[in-house]
């Protein structure tokens, strides 16, 4: 199935971990840039929908691309959302990118029959079915979910240590011991 939202599961936990040295939106763009052939595939009615784009190869061209528009993208559209994010630097997009396209090998190798992630050096899928759609679904939940609390976990402290600095600063300027 094209541009499922299960991809983006691993990218929070992805972000959870890297920080300011994730971008989650080139991420997301990456998945949706590597399920364009399977979504013509499915409007066409082709045999194989997961084809060149989904191997070692055409993941590392794709997650190129991605690193590549990635970047000015993101601004662009983060800019009058007014969201504040760290400044996505150049590296920080081509790894994002990257690690969408491979990580969205990783998981789709699992679930589909016509996928040969190995072409041209392999035939076949070694991948497939090394663990239950379901159990693959639960996991990449289990990893969104997890990523979504560290992050707002995270959040909520700075937040507290801001107060709990300006509060201190209250408190020495009336002349009070700091508590
Ligand atoms: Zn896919």
């Amino acid at each position: 199935m094209p541009f499922t939202p299960f991809h983006l599961g691993p990218g929070a936990a992805f972000k959870a971990v890297g920080g300011k040295h994730f971008s989650f939106m080139v991420f997301g763009g990456a998945q949706v840039l590597m399920d364009i052939e399977p979504l013509i595939g499915i409007v066409q009615g082709w045999p194989i929908l997961h084809g060149m784009t989904h191997t070692l190869l055409g993941a590392l061209i794709i997650g190129l691309v991605a690193g590549a528009i990635g970047k000015p993208i993101s601004e662009f559209v983060l800019r009058p959302l007014r969201i504040r994010h760290h400044p996505i630097s150049r590296p920080v997009s081509f790894l994002s990118g990257l690690l969408g396209t491979y990580s969205h090998i990783g998981l789709d190798a699992v679930m589909h029959r016509d996928m040969e992630p190995f072409w041209p050096l392999a035939a076949g899928n070694p991948l497939l079915g090394l663990m239950s759609v379901e159990g693959l679904h639960v996991l990449c939940l289990a990893a969104g979910l997890l990523g979504l609390l560290i992050i707002a976990g995270r959040a909520l402290f700075s937040q507290f240590q801001r107060s709990a600095t300006r509060r201190g600063r209250g408190r020495m300027r009336r002349g009070a011991p700091p508590g």
